[in-house]
């Protein structure tokens, strides 16, 4: 199996970048991952005032997958994710949605042992890891930290990139330059700290070109829904885009009209935060997958 290690770092989605690895489409690649402040707070640090802020949000790659061109949409199955036995997590003035009521930086470690999170005392949480960052590169000339989620994917904090899942992004350059990084143990929808349970791990993809489409991606498929992901300035912007998403893969891959797709969406299909506290915010509309048992789907 191909193996990208961490030192593979990027900071920005881009053109630019230099591919780190290059595979043919099918592969599959196992991306071990920094957590989202580089692995720059050990656990003996109180506090996470010393750390490198230019070191923050990397990703693992660029991956070169041949055969994808601008235009084509790019598959990345999630068969893995292995996350290591202590997360973290940090909030602070400026910081999340309660940046505004807090005077001091706050840092709580927390360890994983047995698929379980030792939250407290008094709280265990089981784990349940997910794929804060991952994208291609934009069109040439653009490019996007990583810190930051659009159409190109990049920082979501989409809880339903995990196991078994499919994302499907755009792919805007050759080889599509796919990168991951910024894995949460688990994470709350909204992410109101302005973190999951940050923590370093491995992530193991498959890779898959699809040519003829043009979905309204980024797009995810797992065994119980279909869903679209959204970004913008607003939370209502956000679910306003991905709604409409929603609505134009229905009208054009189930070939619904679309006063038919709206009502559907109004009847089964739930609007819901990704994140509230990146450069942009993030919503998905979810559409269970039995509401359209008698089609055939793609995916
Ligand atoms: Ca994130
Ligand atoms: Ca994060």
């Amino acid at each position: 199996m191909y193996k990208l290690k961490k030192h593979h770092t990027i900071y920005k989605m881009s053109a630019n970048n230099s591919p780190a690895l290059q595979v043919p489409s099918g592969s599959a690649i196992v991306f071990d991952t920094c957590d989202c402040f580089e692995d720059q707070i050990s656990l003996e640090d109180s506090d996470f005032s010393g750390i490198d802020w230019n070191h923050i949000n990397p990703a693992t790659g660029p991956l070169y997958v041949e055969g994808a061109q601008p235009g084509d949409l790019l598959l990345v199955h999630i068969d893995s994710i292995e996350v290591a036995t202590t997360g973290v997590m940090t909030t602070g003035p400026r910081l999340g949605v309660f940046g505004d009521e807090l005077e001091h930086n706050y840092l709580k470690h927390i360890s994983v042992e047995n698929d379980h999170l030792h939250f407290s005392k008094h709280i265990t949480l089981p784990i349940r890891p997910m794929v804060g960052v991952i994208g291609t590169a934009p069109a040439d000339g653009e490019s996007v930290p990583c810190g930051t989620p659009g159409q190109h994917g990049g920082n979501m904090d989409c809880r339903r990139i995990t196991t078994g899942s499919t994302l499907v992004l755009p792919v805007s350059v050759s080889g599509a330059l796919l990168a991951i990084g910024d894995l949460h143990a688990t994470m709350g929808d909204g992410e109101v700290a302005v973190c999951g349970v940050e923590i370093a791990g491995s992530v193991t993809v498959r890779v898959e070109v699809l040519k003829g489409k043009s979905w309204p991606v980024p797009m995810l498929f797992d065994s119980e829904r279909i869903v679209t992901i959204a970004s913008a300035q607003t939370l209502d912007e956000a679910s306003t885009i991905a709604a409409a998403n929603m609505v134009e893969w229905l009208t054009s891959e189930c070939q619904m009209a679309k006063e038919e797709a709206i009502f559907l969406l109004s009847a089964v299909a739930d609007v819901r935060i990704c994140q509230m506290v990146d450069p942009l915010r993030t919503a998905r509309v979810e559409l269970p997958r039995s509401s359209l048992a008698s089609y055939s789907l793609p995916l």
